[in-house]
């Protein structure tokens, strides 16, 4: 909700890198932690600018780099913004996971080694999604709604 505001006022990474700390900081105040967002955003701007053209990369490795990026958020550019293979990996998307017996693995980075395999790499950013959706409005973390579930008659952690 806040980014309209943002890209606006800082139409490019130029604009971004130079930005008054106090002005950016107030714009996404109403996302949480927002010093430390604001210098994020700001550091990865400086790199974008320095290092890129201006222009976000689309590898792996490229996008860690940025400051304030790390691989889930990576991996939502790479899916929803540049159209690459991604998969994010969540909470809901780890939980659900591990419910469905994709994975035994806790870790992010394993989990999403684990579903990459298993998923064509056009479909990998839907499959992320679909997870998310279903683990928010289906089988949260706690009372998981079982019996509404299309995926009950195949779940291991099913309790119908
Ligand atoms: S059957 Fe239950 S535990 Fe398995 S995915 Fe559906 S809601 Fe979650």
């Amino acid at each position: 909700m806040v980014t309209p505001s943002v890209f606006a006022t800082y139409p490019d990474a130029d604009a971004l890198a130079d930005a008054a700390p106090g002005d950016l900081e107030a714009l996404v105040h109403s996302t949480g932690f927002y010093v430390a967002k604001s210098r994020n955003l700001m550091g990865m701007a400086r790199r974008l600018a320095d290092n890129y053209d201006g222009v976000v990369p689309g590898g792996m490795e490229d996008l860690v780099s940025l400051p304030g990026v790390g691989r889930k958020t990576a991996n939502v550019v790479r899916s929803v913004a540049l159209g690459l293979p991604g998969l994010p990996v969540d909470t809901h998307v780890g939980r659900l996971a591990r419910r469905l017996d994709l994975t035994q693995e806790s870790d992010p980075v394993k989990v999403e080694t684990d579903l990459n395999p298993m998923v064509p790499a056009a479909e990998r950013g839907l499959f992320s999604l679909l997870l998310i959706l279903h683990g928010r409005r289906v089988c949260p973390s706690r009372s998981p709604r079982c019996e509404d579930c299309v995926l009950n008659d195949y779940c291991p952690s099913s309790i119908v």
